[in-house]
């Protein structure tokens, strides 16, 4: 259906080229791109190649003041398009002249060029901005930037750019970043990529980051404060830069003993997803208290109160799966939530295996065994799990487990061919679940929509266990049932600290 519109679009795009261009024709661009989850994510008639992001923070008083460049590209004949922000605006440029704006919606910015953006044509978007972000609460009284006692830090999914650069807020739509942040002296500023350079001024340092593959605007993070760096490069030659908060207390040793794993670990991980996609990695560990996560492109968020139980390996596993699957390999619609959670909890699952604390078998067994039918659990269908559920355990667990099906299904070999194909193949793109389907479909040679359907699109728990095909006591039992012996099987090694890393996305909202 789709399809169909676009090339009737195309078809009458031709008759309008047969006359003069006009300024009737020109229209203002869709408020959202949308999403079935977010509608208002998002802006339509226009792609971003770029953020240049120019930042003066003062911690003491959570003054931001910025200046971001934005270069986009009209994909329509525009008279007004919108930019999602949260920030109070001072002035906006298109093209180096003034425009107007006016606000509107949860974080719309809507924003009127002098002269109209014929389709195909190149803008340079200059926003100027000053706010206290704290205090700015959209989405229902969420705010994703969050101060500490030295200075701020923001992450967030699906929206935290709105916080601190305007943007068109969907990872649909990834762009290359320069992030540069002035902050007095004495206080570090921590973004994606590398640091490429430093400068000192009347008492304010500068900071300038650059991350040179495309990246979604919700994996884009900062945070400022004064922190304990650790710099290196892996076995494999990439370079490594984490950041600790001094303030950690009694996390701080927890946080270096899992976080310092992550040249290791992602050298580890490429030998499953093929070459590492972008050309740094690390972790910032800002004072924030709270126990979330979130793979932001090459330095991975981790909230400090994640290691208050101790080091936590699997976390850092997960978090560094998704710079494949999710940041490299981007979503295109946040209801296909399941290609970045599936996978990065099943690299936990891979990870087990590897650290002899049960295998990605026994993960799946325990999971499909230890929650009977009548368990809430089942109800969520990991492949469109609903706004309100995108990141519910099931997601995650059941997403992980169908994933351990499919592997059954269609064996060891060709599930790692897949495994490692996958994001190779779409390298810096986006992707749907249907396409996976087709991807591992084409690899496999056998067709997986009813294997999909079962594991990700109905609800209830499915009758047949994720165990060999004609092998293993759990694919006997009937729907619901433990193991036929009425005990559950023996908890893996691995479970405590795989539910905790699930415990830190539910936190991080
Ligand atoms: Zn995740």
């Amino acid at each position: 259906m789709r399809k169909r519109l676009i090339v009737s679009a195309a078809g009458a795009l031709s008759l309008f080229l047969a006359v003069p261009a006009s300024a009737s024709g020109f229209q203002p661009g869709a408020d959202g791109l949308g999403d079935p989850y977010y509608p208002t994510l998002g802006n339509g008639g226009y792609r971003v190649s770029h953020y240049d992001i120019r930042l003066k923070y003062q911690p003491a008083t959570d003054e931001l003041e910025g200046t971001t460049t934005i270069l986009a590209t009209a994909t329509q004949d525009l008279s007004r398009f919108n930019l999602d922000f949260a920030l109070k605006v001072s002035e906006v440029r298109v093209n180096g002249r003034l425009a107007t704006f006016a606000t509107s919606g949860d974080q719309e910015l809507e924003i009127t060029p002098a002269r109209p953006l014929a389709k195909g044509s190149q803008a340079t978007v200059v926003v100027r901005y000053k706010d206290v972000p704290s205090t700015v609460e959209k989405y229902g009284g969420y705010t994703a930037w969050r101060r500490t006692p030295d200075g701020a830090a923001v992450a967030g999914e699906p929206v935290s750019a709105g916080w601190w650069f305007p943007s068109n807020d969907h990872p649909s739509d990834k762009a290359t970043f320069d992030v540069s942040v002035q902050v007095p002296n004495g206080t570090q500023v921590i973004s994606n990529g590398i640091l490429t350079g430093t400068s000192s001024q009347a008492g304010w340092t500068r900071f300038s980051w650059r991350e040179d593959k495309p990246q979604a605007t919700y994996l884009a993070t900062l945070a400022i404060g004064k922190f304990d760096i650790t710099t290196d490069t892996t076995a494999g030659g990439l370079p490594v830069y984490n950041a600790y908060s001094k303030d950690l207390g009694d996390n701080a040793d927890a946080a270096k003993a899992s976080v310092e794993r992550t040249g290791e670990l992602v050298d580890w991980l490429s030998g499953y997803f093929g070459a590492y996609p972008f050309s740094s990695v690390g972790g910032v560990v800002p004072n924030i208290g709270s126990s979330g996560a979130l793979e932001t492109q090459t330095r991975v968020f981790y909230g400090s109160g994640l290691f208050a139980r101790g080091s936590n390996t699997s976390v850092v596993v997960h978090e560094l799966a998704h710079q494949w699957y999710g940041d490299s390999v981007s979503l295109s619609r946040w209801s296909d939530i399941w290609l970045n959670e599936g996978f990065a909890q099943y690299a936990q699952f891979l990870w087990s295996e590897h650290e002899n604390e049960g295998t990605a078998q026994e993960l799946a067994d325990y999971i499909y065994a230890s929650r009977p039918a009548s368990d809430p659990f089942w109800s969520v269908k990991p492949g469109d799990p609903g706004e309100e559920h995108q990141f519910s355990l099931a997601v995650y667990q059941r997403g992980a487990v169908a994933i351990q099906a499919l592997r059954n299904t269609v064996g060891d070999e060709t599930f790692f061919r897949i495994l490692k194909g996958w994001p190779t193949e779409r390298r810096y793109g986006n992707a749907t679940i249907p396409e996976f389907q087709a991807y591992a479909e084409k690899v496999s040679g056998k067709k997986l929509g009813d294997l999909l359907n079962t594991w990700l699109f109905t609800p209830g728990k499915p009758a047949v266990g994720p165990s060999p095909a004609g092998a293993g006591a759990v694919a006997s039992l009937a729907p619901g049932a433990g193991r036929a012996d009425g005990q559950l099987p023996a908890e893996p090694k691995s479970w405590k600290k795989i539910q905790e890393a699930n415990a830190a996305h539910a936190d991080r909202k």
